[in-house]
This record gives C-alpha cells, sequence and structure tokens, in this order.
C-alpha cells in the first residue's frame, strides 16, 4: 500500500521514535508546529476517523493512554498540550493514515476556522 505513515511503521521511511509498542508508534513530527510535536499512529493503516470501526475502539483508547504517557514523558503533562485529529478536506488531512497530532511545549494560539 503507497501510505507514507505505513512506511514508517514498517521502517522504510526512517522516522524519530519517540515511544513504540506492538500496536502503537509514536514518533517527531518532520515539521514541528511547536517545540513538542509527536504524531501518534495505529500500526494498522485507517484511513480516517470515518473509517474507524467497532472493533477498533480498544486502540483508539490505546492512542489517548499513550498520549497520556508520552505526554509525560516530554514534559508537556503540567503545562498542557493539544491532541489533534484531522479529518478529511476541510481539516487538511494530508496523510490518510489515521494520526493524533500531540503538540505542546509553549503557550499555544487559540483554534480558529
Ligand atoms: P495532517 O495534515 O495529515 O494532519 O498531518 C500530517 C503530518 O505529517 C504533518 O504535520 C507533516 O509535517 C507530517 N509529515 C509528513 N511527512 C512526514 C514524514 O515523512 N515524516 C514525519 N516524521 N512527519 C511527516
Ligand atoms: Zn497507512
Amino acid at each position: 500500500m503507497d501510505c507514507l505513515f505505513c512506511k514508517i511503521t514498517e521502517g522504510s521511511i526512517p522516522s524519530q521514535k519517540v515511544y513504540e509498542n506492538e500496536r502503537i508508534l509514536v514518533f517527531k513530527d518532520i515539521q514541528p508546529a511547536a517545540p513538542v510535536h509527536v504524531l501518534i499512529i495505529p500500526k494498522k493503516h485507517i484511513a480516517s476517523m470515518n473509517e474507524v470501526e467497532e472493533q477498533d475502539l480498544p486502540l483508539i483508547a490505546e492512542m489517548h493512554h499513550v498520549a497520556q504517557q508520552v505526554a509525560k514523558e516530554l514534559g508537556v503533562a503540567e503545562s498542557g498540550y493539544r491532541l489533534i485529529n484531522n479529518c478529511g478536506p476541510d481539516s487538511g488531512q494530508a496523510v490518510q493514515h489515521i494520526h493524533y497530532h500531540l503538540i505542546g511545549g509553549a503557550k499555544l494560539g487559540a483554534l480558529t476556522g
């Protein structure tokens, strides 16, 4: 499958890994929007939030749990952070493999449309 994040999962495209288990990978965003900017992805290919099925719900829950752990490890749990999922064209989703951005390490601007 021609999917950038599947290639990162398989290791054919390198990434700066922050956390990994059998189901989930966390790596640094190549174009960080803040001092802390990592991407949390499932190793299973799911194109977007729209394609999440009931059987995937434990995986999605685990991504939130991993976000909590990684935020602690990266030192932003107390200062605060944002967990963002872009889904579909209006959101600007560029990579069609579901991911959360975990962004922090600085005062973040207000969300706008
Ligand atoms: P989206 O716009 O789909 O929510 O976010 C995709 C993110 O993937 C962007 O923040 C972009 O900087 C990041 N990205 C794109 N290509 C690569 C890559 O090859 N490696 C890494 N680490 N991040 C990437
Ligand atoms: Zn994929």
